[in-house]
C-alpha cells in the first residue's frame, strides 16, 4: 500500500473509522441473565393474575391485574424487568400501546448465547431510559391504562424474533416469533454463566410516528419494496395486538430517533 498517496491514506482512515464506530454503534454489552421472574411482584407474581393469555394470530402476550379484579387497584402498581438487560425501547407511541418499556436479554442456555426482547406496555410512568442496564427485579415503570384507553393492566409479551419491538407485522403472529410469557420464565427461574458481559445487538424497530400513528416506518425499506398494506385500528377487546398492518412510505424513523421530519 502507498501509503503517501492521499486517497490511499484517506481510505486506509475511512476503512479505521469505520471499524472502531460500527462495532459501537451496532451493539451494546449487557449481562446476560442468570434467571427471570414475573414482571409483577417478582419473583412469583403474589396478588397478582393473568386477565388474557397468549393466542396465536390474536392476543400475542399476556394481561396482568391485582387479584382483587379491580383494575382501578392495579393503576400505579410497579412493573419490574423479568431478568438482567438492555433497555432497547422507553417511550410513549401513543395508539394503542401508549408507554412502553422493551427490553433486551441475553442468557446462556445449551452453551448458547441467546437473545429475547421482554415488552410492557400501557404503562403509567416509565422510570428506565433507552439504553440503560437494568437487572432482574428492577423497577422500570408502573402500571397503566395508556391515557384512560383502557382498563388498568400490564400488558407483556417475551419476542424471540427481536424486530418485533411494537409492531406486530413484523413477525409470525405465533411462536415462531414469540415465547409464551409465563412458561418461558418459569422453565428459567435459575440459569447457569447469568452476569457475564455480552456484546447485545442494537434494536432498529419500526415505530409509529405521531402524525401518521398507524404507519410504521423504517430507514431503507421503500413502500415498493414492502408492498400495499391496509390499515387497521386497535381490536375491540383493548389490546394493539391487531394494529399490525400500515400502509403509506417508509421513512427514517429508527428507534433512536423516531420523532425526525417524517415529511
Ligand atoms: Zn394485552
Amino acid at each position: 500500500m502507498h501509503l503517501r498517496n492521499p486517497q490511499t491514506l484517506l481510505a486506509a482512515f475511512l476503512i479505521l473509522l469505520t471499524g472502531l464506530l460500527c462495532p459501537a454503534l451496532a451493539q451494546s454489552i449487557s449481562k446476560t441473565a442468570e434467571g427471570f421472574d414475573l414482571p409483577v411482584a417478582p419473583p412469583n407474581g403474589e396478588g397478582y393474575y393473568k386477565s388474557r393469555g397468549f393466542r396465536a394470530g390474536g392476543h400475542l402476550g399476556e394481561d396482568w391485574l391485582v387479584t382483587d379484579g379491580s383494575s382501578a387497584r392495579s393503576l400505579g402498581k410497579p412493573v419490574h424487568a423479568i431478568g438482567n438487560g438492555l433497555v432497547v425501547l422507553a417511550r410513549d407511541i401513543l395508539v394503542a400501546w401508549g408507554n412502553v418499556v422493551v427490553i433486551r436479554h441475553s442468557w446462556i442456555e445449551n452453551r448458547q448465547l441467546r437473545f429475547a426482547d421482554s415488552l410492557y406496555a400501557h404503562l403509567d410512568r416509565i422510570q428506565v431510559r433507552e439504553g440503560q442496564q437494568v437487572s432482574r427485579g428492577q423497577l422500570i415503570g408502573t402500571i397503566g391504562n395508556n391515557h384512560g384507553m383502557y382498563p388498568a393492566h400490564l400488558h407483556f409479551e417475551i419476542h424471540k424474533d427481536l424486530t418485533i419491538g411494537v409492531n406486530h407485522a413484523g413477525g409470525t403472529r405465533d411462536l415462531g416469533s414469540y415465547w409464551l410469557p409465563t412458561e418461558f420464565i418459569m422453565a428459567r427461574r435459575h440459569l447457569a454463566g447469568g452476569g457475564r458481559n455480552v456484546p447485545t445487538p442494537a434494536a432498529n424497530f419500526l415505530l409509529p410516528s405521531p402524525d401518521h400513528p398507524w404507519t410504521f416506518h423504517r430507514k431503507g425499506r421503500s413502500s415498493k419494496e414492502r408492498g400495499k398494506t391496509k390499515g387497521s385500528s386497535h381490536s375491540r377487546s383493548g389490546s394493539p395486538s391487531s394494529h399490525s398492518r400500515s400502509s403509506g412510505t417508509y421513512k427514517v424513523n429508527r428507534y433512536s430517533d423516531p420523532y425526525t421530519k417524517s415529511q
